[in-house]
């Protein structure tokens, strides 16, 4: 075994160690560990994260469009906004042609890959979302990622057939008991055994975590890294918990930068090469913060194209939700000093 100071991984531990005895479960954002902090272990942390970034993306980040094209929901998730239980929003559902539309938009800003994404809306028709898959995958050359939450095994199969590409299913919390409380309609292992049934039958699968749910230990979500490599992902995210109005956690604190940016970079260094994004919830913790999330070991950059009327309404995190727009997309890549296939085209 190569010494300590040699083995990126051990070191990576052993700062993990340092790193979390300065930080308790829950504390506010202290920015400043991580954005002025000299010479700290974070920094050695996210620098080891960004070289291994490199060695697998060079300069590039992967862009990344989603349309959010439902908000209905048949669950009840405690820190959702989107839960059936909140009766103050609208609900909506795009039909194909209009989604088709926003693939064709996207496809000639130079995204790669799109996105559907909507609570879990069991009466959205699946031969319909079939029927858009496929429709997408004939007339553009994105790839199709689906966030569509937990389905049956048959439409799983069909809209892999119809051409879809990776599916995104977060673990959210890697306890089980934890899990349950906050997805009180679902089980863990539920969630689980759906991801590992994609992986078998050919998905790309994405995966991750919120970070700083009521209850949760550091201990617990590092863990959960591991899961995920066991699972092997495609993608991976860490998310920091926001607080959302219409939801019963609306009280609680938001998850910590830090906390979150942390496990980002472990997760970097982990799982090694696989896409990882910068959620937008970053930039609600932090004006900065989907670039101090890259400066963390992310890659991708998810760009919203969901019709503004209906984003309102898709109430995932936060009323303040800011959605990233294909302009601060690009700002960020260039202030970056990194690529991406939307800088070249207007
Ligand atoms: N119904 C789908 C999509 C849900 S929205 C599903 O369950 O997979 C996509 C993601 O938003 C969720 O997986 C969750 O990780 C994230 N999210 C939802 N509420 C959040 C909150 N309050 N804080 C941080 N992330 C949240």
């Amino acid at each position: 075994m190569k010494p300590i100071a040699e083995n990126p991984l051990l070191h990576s531990m052993q700062a993990s160690e340092m790193f979390l005895q300065k930080i308790s479960p829950g504390s506010n954002p202290n920015t400043e560990l991580v954005v002025s902090s000299e010479g700290g272990v974070n920094r050695q942390l996210f620098k080891s994260a960004v070289n291994i970034r490199t060695q697998h993306f060079g300069n590039e980040v992967y862009p990344r469009g989603v349309v959010e094209i439902s908000n209905y929901c048949n669950l009840n998730c405690l820190y959702c906004g989107m839960r059936k239980d909140n009766l103050t929003i609208n609900r909506y559902r795009l039909g194909h042609n209009e989604i088709v539309q926003i693939a064709l938009s996207m496809e000639q800003h130079g995204i790669k890959s799109i996105m559907l994404q909507s609570g879990d809306d069991y009466t959205y028709p699946i031969a319909s979302l079939v029927k858009t898959v496929h429709a997408i995958r004939k007339e553009t050359d994105l790839r199709v990622i689906l966030c569509l939450g937990e389905r049956k095994r048959a439409d799983l199969e069909a809209m892999l057939k119809a051409g879809a590409n990776m599916y995104v299913l977060k673990l959210e919390t890697p306890n089980p008991i934890l899990f349950q409380k906050l997805r009180p309609s679902t089980t863990f292992e539920r969630r689980l055994n759906q991801l590992k049934f994609m992986k078998k039958i050919g998905y790309q699968i994405s995966s991750g975590f919120i970070v700083g749910l009521p209850e949760q230990t550091h201990h617990e979500i590092f863990e959960g890294l591991m899961l995920l490599k066991d699972l092997r992902v495609d993608a991976a995210s860490v998310s920091p918990f926001i607080p959302n109005e219409g939801s019963p956690l609306k009280n609680e604190p938001f998850g910590s930068l830090e906390l979150s940016l942390y496990f980002l970079a472990q997760m970097r260094i982990h799982l090694q090469g696989v896409y990882i994004p910068a959620v937008s919830a970053f930039s609600l913790l932090h004006k900065d913060g989907q670039a101090l999330a890259m400066n963390a070991g992310a890659n991708v950059i998810t760009i919203n194209f969901t019709p503004k009327t209906n984003a309102k309404q898709y109430l995932m995190y936060s009323e303040k939700r800011n959605p990233v727009s294909l302009e601060r997309a690009r700002e960020l890549i260039l202030s970056l000093g990194m690529t991406s296939s939307i800088l070249q085209i207007n």
